[in-house]
């Protein structure tokens, strides 16, 4: 097998990285993971976003569940209150990012195989979507609302998932995420 030695945490991957915290947790959470540097406290960040402490809790936890950072925690002996240093962990949040774009590419193929060739009705009104057989079976007229049932022409919808494959291949085919999977990439979400 070809041996790659791309560096997983090159411009490439960051750039990918940045776009998928962004998708998940909003441009406050990245703001939020990129004020951290090479670790930093609830107090720094703070300084850094001018956020409200409680909004930064709530997005470092939101951060967390996603596996975007870590943290460590010490004690302060004179209150008995724990201090929490915040950093990102860019490995497992570029394989959580890979195993979901995996997963889309797998929900477009399935999709358009289910489409493809099928024709569709969709109510005018849009609360029902369904087969020749189906809409022909009520008569043409939306089974919720009785509105006329409208032919759909679904091919756009097929060309622009055809699309999406597409970008997400040439992701999942970069040097970087072909580096991550080659470092351990393991299916755990
Ligand atoms: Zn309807």
């Amino acid at each position: 097998m070809r041996k790659i030695r791309a560096s997983p945490k090159g411009p490439e991957f960051i750039k990918y990285l940045h776009e998928f915290v962004s998708e998940s947790i909003g441009e406050k959470g990245l703001n939020v993971l990129l004020s951290m540097g090479d670790g930093a406290t609830d107090e720094i960040i703070e300084q850094k976003t001018k956020y409200k402490i409680a909004e930064i809790r709530s997005l470092l936890n939101h951060l967390h569940s996603y596996g975007f950072v870590e943290y460590t925690r010490e004690k302060n002996m004179q209150n008995g209150w724990f201090t929490y240093t915040w950093k990102s962990n860019r490995d497992r949040s570029m394989q959580n990012f890979l195993m979901i774009k995996k997963k889309e590419v797998e929900r477009l193929r399935s999709g358009i195989s289910s489409e493809e060739g099928a024709v569709f009705y969709k109510c005018t009104k849009g609360c029902s979507r369904m087969n020749f057989d189906f809409a022909m079976e009520h008569k043409f007229r939306c089974p919720t609302c009785t509105k006329d049932l409208k032919y759909l022409d679904n091919k756009e919808e097929l060309k622009r998932a055809e699309i999406r494959i597409k970008a997400i291949q040439k992701i999942l085919e970069s040097k970087s995420a072909l580096a991550t999977i080659e470092n351990g990439f393991s299916p755990k979400i």
